[in-house]
């Protein structure tokens, strides 16, 4: 009876699996949605690296502040380069949205995708002392989310959502504990620049390009944003997307906390606990995957071209 028992469920689960799948591709294909691709995304990544760390009066700032506008300037319906001044330091946020193909979109929903494109200038987590003091090359760690984004960028440009996407690009997160200074600076600005800017979600990525990619449910979204995590986290399971990892994380400080402080559902998408090339001299490309790209953007994907808007009441 115990066997014949797991058999039964064994094909329940084939029967569930297949159905599942099937309905899934034919949704897609029903949708005609455009695809992700990690091969693409990860070239963003190699991109940035080759420009150089991201960080305050080197060259690669400027560049890589360029190259994003690059991408989004030919199809975005709006895009916005934020400068700000805090804590004596100069950053930029870089806002683009893209619209429904309908024009009724003032009253729809928007989400928010965002990541930081700053790097770390120092590798104070690196055990050789002499690499300590070099800026982080910041393949996963800054590269990866940037990546991410300007992958939605080109899809968005393919086929519009069916709401408002804004990608949002955070300027100095690392500098975090350098001088006393906090994390997520330039998130902060954004924040508390655009009070009007109140989107029914967000989701922050940040370092998901490990080929060891692990991302639990991070703590402050679950208390904040526990309705948009389970939604993320149902999609993920559906697609057997493996990175994601149905349990609870850590608190982290990130670029979400300043929205879910605002009240804003953020959900942060991090590896955690961190990788071991975090704020090493090691967090380079060599250590980042197509695959774990993939994952992530095929969820977000879902996530995105699927949510409706709510008509507003
Ligand atoms: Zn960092």
């Amino acid at each position: 009876m115990k066997t014949a028992g797991r058999i039964t469920k064994a094909a329940q689960w084939i029967t569930a699996t297949l159905c599942c799948l099937s309905f899934a591709s034919n949704a897609k294909e029903a949708m005609q949605m455009p695809v992700f691709s990690g091969e693409l995304a990860l070239q963003h990544i190699a991109k940035q690296v080759d420009f150089g760390p991201r960080i305050i009066d080197h060259p690669a700032k400027q560049q890589t502040l360029d190259y994003i506008r690059e991408q989004l300037l030919p199809e975005a319906d709006k895009l916005v380069v934020q400068p700000f001044q805090r804590h004596g330091l100069k950053g930029n946020n870089i806002w683009a949205s893209f619209y429904p193909t309908d024009k009724s979109a003032s009253s729809r929903n928007r989400i928010m995708l965002g990541a930081h494109w700053d790097t770390r200038p120092i590798s104070d987590r690196d055990s050789n002392i002499e690499l300590k003091a070099q800026p982080v090359i910041g393949a996963n760690d800054g590269g990866s989310g940037v990546a991410v984004l300007l992958e939605f960028a080109r899809l968005l440009s393919t086929k519009r959502a069916p709401l408002i996407v804004d990608l949002v690009f955070f300027d100095l997160e690392d500098m975090g504990d350098i001088d006393n200074l906090p994390f997520s600076i330039g998130a902060s600005e954004f924040v508390a620049k655009n009070r009007f800017y109140r989107p029914e979600s967000g989701v922050i990525v940040d370092m998901v390009c490990d080929r060891d990619l692990v991302i639990p449910r991070e703590r402050y979204s679950r208390d904040g944003a526990a309705q948009l995590q389970d939604k993320i986290w149902r999609i993920a399971a559906r697609q057997q997307a493996e990175a994601f990892v149905d349990r609870a994380g850590s608190y982290i400080h990130d670029d979400h906390l300043p929205f879910l402080k605002a009240g804003l559902k953020v959900v942060n998408l991090i590896h955690s606990p961190f990788p071991q090339s975090w704020h090493t001299s090691d967090d380079s490309i060599e250590r980042c995957s197509a695959k774990s790209l993939q994952q992530v953007g095929n969820v977000l994907e879902e996530l995105i071209y699927t949510t409706d808007y709510i008509k507003p009441r």
